[in-house]
């Protein structure tokens, strides 16, 4: 007996029918008992069927065209069950000419399905993840040719699109079906900048939607694909190739997007899905949610990262389909971007007034996203694994970075009891608006000059609406992190020109760049070190290799124009480099003048406490400084010996406690001395019970993230200084690991507000 063939018609006509099915309004059963006829149909099977995932996990019978109607909704199979909970299992295709000798295979009595031999099952894959199986069956026994199971993947892309975006079945149908989009979930994962939002889902990387799936032209996007796939090949080689001698990212990733973009079976696997119909988009959202289902799995970490890789490489070809002139979306009001990560400057492209917050599958508090997401004051949560399969384009989302959750599609209690908190976090804003000019007096009278910690030209937008009195620390290295590319003389130039102008008058300490360690440069190719914290960072990069930071110094020169300039030194740990440092300054002024350049009008250089070497040499620093300024993130991670990078250790030590206050009180105490102006510029400084140890310890410039500026100064205006003082010297004296609890006590028996 000849084989039965199906695919005579090709998926191209069969997918048509399915969508003219589907157009009608029918009960969601009945469209889909449609569909299952129409595949079963066009395929020359006498058995089609699909299983829906329910939230159980079991695989639940949904249609069938050819097993007994009977066992719809009834035969139900267990995760890893039967052919069928296998295919889930493994994520992929299953094609069997003997189906019941496979010893996975589980007889179910009511299906009626003894007749059938031979058997094809592939998973519906949404977003990398079985959602369901697609089943044809036939009486003889044959093995389905490799063009068949491709057939089969399309339509079942096609089919886990509908389902994924309702439609295909009704919500209540779809109620405890896995992938429904509509029941409330919560993930927990890590805050990367502070605050709270209630928004409406945007995903960054847009699925393809199901009515741009089918192409009306094969050849036609055929040649878009392959021209779009030449193009990254193009790209990838030419950053491998390092123009300028800086390249786009590592090398070893690099050489494997290389081996990937090349790679032959990728290539083959697009072309094919679009000859079959598809749109080149579909067919990339095709070819990446098989490799997710297979290498997602994977536990080694070698094979994870390739998917990462991957995933990439995707991302990349997408944007080349788009073409370079696609224009920024259009957001809702309230949108809240969900993204697997950010790369430099996509968040910028955004309109900020309508982002309100931001939930990320990966990322780190250091990445680009979360600094940019604290620059630009939108709440940040990251670390969330499976966000990107759970969530829908228009979902509403909730970004609680107060403890690090996402909830999505939240229950109407969770709404409410977050826009009460929300409402209580605009009360104090609008206090804090209040407050803005009015200048930071303690009650005794001593002034307290509160600054703002900056790094991007998106921070200076706020400048005017905190009431900082200037720039405390402006962390020059983020322009080069959220660079493609190193940015050059004029790039920095002008970034450091515009922060002056928009100072107007106002103090901004520059400091020099501060790269490696837990900032690293895409484009900068680092040795990988075993101690990155300890290692070749900050000043000592600058000291090593003068020609980056006597550029930058160039540049700094150039932007003040006559102007006074302030210019400070990362991670200084011995008086001989800081000299050093501060010698580049001198001959830089000196070859400005030799161009007939103005020199800055005034000139402060000063140093960073961060290495605690330095607490011990201040009688041999200060006198050779203009001003110091206290890094305590850094000064504490070195003085505990604690990663501040590190989740598990960095909560280990308490910067409010007797050593490390004694530490801050000493370099207080030195500068006072000498009249050596010095500053905090820490996380600590920004938040109101240490500012109000620090104000106690006799410092009087603090510089923060700008969301501090507006509780601190209450605290500060609610403060007496000199009983602050006589409380906190006391507490110096503990003999306990911490006196946080006791500075509380202090602080709320003086009616401080911390
Ligand atoms: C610090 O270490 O406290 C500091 C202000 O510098 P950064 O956080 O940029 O290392
Ligand atoms: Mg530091």
């Amino acid at each position: 007996m000849v084989a039965p063939s199906f695919a005579i018609r090709g998926p191209r006509t069969l997918l048509r029918q399915i969508r003219e099915a589907m157009a009608g309004d029918a009960p969601a059963q009945t469209k889909l008992n449609m569909v299952v006829r129409i595949i079963a149909g066009s395929m020359v099977a006498e058995v089609c069927s699909i299983y829906l995932r329910r939230a159980g996990g079991d695989l639940e019978l949904f249609a069938t065209e050819g097993l007994s109607p009977d066992a719809v909704h009834v035969t139900r199979l267990k995760p890893g069950e039967g052919l069928v909970g296998e295919i889930v299992r493994q994520g992929r295709p299953l094609n069997l000419s003997d189906a019941p000798s496979h010893p996975a295979f589980a007889y179910r009595p009511e299906t009626g399905e003894d007749p059938y031999h031979s058997f094809l099952g592939v998973p519906l894959l949404r977003g990398g993840r079985p959602i369901g199986v697609l089943v044809v069956q036939n009486r003889t026994e044959r093995s389905y040719g490799e063009e068949e199971v491709e057939d089969l993947q399309i339509i079942a892309m096609v089919l886990a699109e509908m389902v994924g975006a309702g439609d295909l079945l009704n919500e209540e149908a779809l109620k405890d079906v896995e992938i429904a989009p509509h029941r409330p979930e919560r993930l927990k994962g890590a805050r990367f900048a502070d605050g709270l939002a209630y928004g409406t889902a945007v995903l960054h990387e847009q699925p393809v939607a199901p009515e741009q799936l089918l192409s009306d032209d094969a050849q036609a996007e055929e040649i878009r694909l392959r021209a779009a796939i030449e193009a990254l090949q193009r790209q990838i080689d030419e950053m491998l190739e390092g123009q300028h001698g800086l390249v786009g990212a590592s090398y070893e990733v690099l050489e494997t997007y290389r081996l990937f973009a090349h790679d032959r079976g990728w290539n083959r696997s697009l072309e094919e899905a679009v000859r079959s119909g598809l749109t080149a988009e579909a067919a990339v959202e095709r070819v990446r949610s098989e490799h997710r289902a297979r290498l997602g799995q994977a536990r080694d970490p070698y094979l994870r990262e390739r998917l990462h890789d991957l995933e990439d490489l995707n991302d990349r070809l997408l944007r080349h389909l788009a073409g370079d002139g696609h224009t920024a979306r259009e957001l809702p009001d309230d949108a809240i971007l969900i993204a697997r990560n950010l790369g430099p400057a996509d968040l910028l492209e955004y309109d900020r007034k309508r982002l309100k917050g931001l939930l990320l599958e990966e990322g780190s508090s250091a990445s680009h996203a979360a600094i940019v997401a604290k620059a630009l004051d939108i709440p940040c949560v990251g670390r969330l694994s499976g966000l990107r399969d759970r969530v829908s384009e228009g979902d509403p989302v909730i970004v609680d970075a107060e403890t690090g959750e996402a909830f999505l599609r939240p229950r109407p209690d969770v709404v409410k009891a977050l826009q009460t908190r929300l409402e209580v976090r605009a009360q104090r804003r609008a206090e804090f608006a209040r407050l803005r000019d009015t200048p930071a007096f303690t009650k005794d009278g001593a002034k307290v000059t509160l600054l703002m910690n900056a790094g991007l030209a998106v921070d200076l937008d706020i400048l005017g609406e905190t009431g900082a009195e200037g720039i405390g620390l402006f962390r020059t290295e983020f322009q080069f992190m959220v660079a493609e590319e190193m940015p050059r003389l004029d790039a920095q130039r002008a970034l450091y020109e515009r922060v002056l102008d928009v100072a107007d008058g106002q103090p901004v300490t520059f400091r020099t760049l501060d790269l490696g360690g837990d900032k690293l440069l895409p484009y900068m190719e680092l040795e990988r070190e075993e101690n990155p914290a300890l290692g070749w960072r900050a000043v000592r990069m600058g000291l090593d290799r003068p020609a980056l930071l006597r550029l930058q110094l160039r540049a700094l020169i150039w932007a003040a124009k006559g102007r006074p300039l302030r210019v400070m030194f990362p991670l200084v740990a011995s008086v001989d480099e800081f000299r050093a440092a501060r010698a580049f300054v001198d001959s830089e002024i000196a070859w400005a003048q030799r161009r007939g350049r103005p020199a800055p009008s005034r000139l402060d250089v000063g140093a960073m406490i961060e290495a605690p070497s330095l607490v011990w040499h201040l009688d041999a620093l200060l006198p050779m400084t203009d001003f110091v300024s206290i890094g305590t993130n850094d000064l504490m991670q070195y003085l505990f010996a604690a990663d501040r990078g590190n989740p598990r250790v960095a909560d280990r030590y308490d910067p409010l406690s007797p050593p490390a206050l004694r530490a801050l009180q000493q370099i207080q105490q030195a500068c006072a001395e000498t009249g050596t102006p010095v500053s905090v510029c820490g996380e600590m400084a920004g938040r109101p019970l240490e500012a109000f140890a620090l104000v106690a310890l006799g410092f009087d410039r603090l510089s923060m993230p700008p969301a501090g500026v507006g509780p601190v100064k209450q605290m500060v205006l609610s403060c007496d200084r000199e009983a602050a003082r006589r409380g906190v010297l006391t507490l110096l004296k503990g003999t306990s690991g911490s006196v946080r609890n006791e500075i509380e006590t202090l602080a709320r028996k003086l009616y401080v507000a911390v």
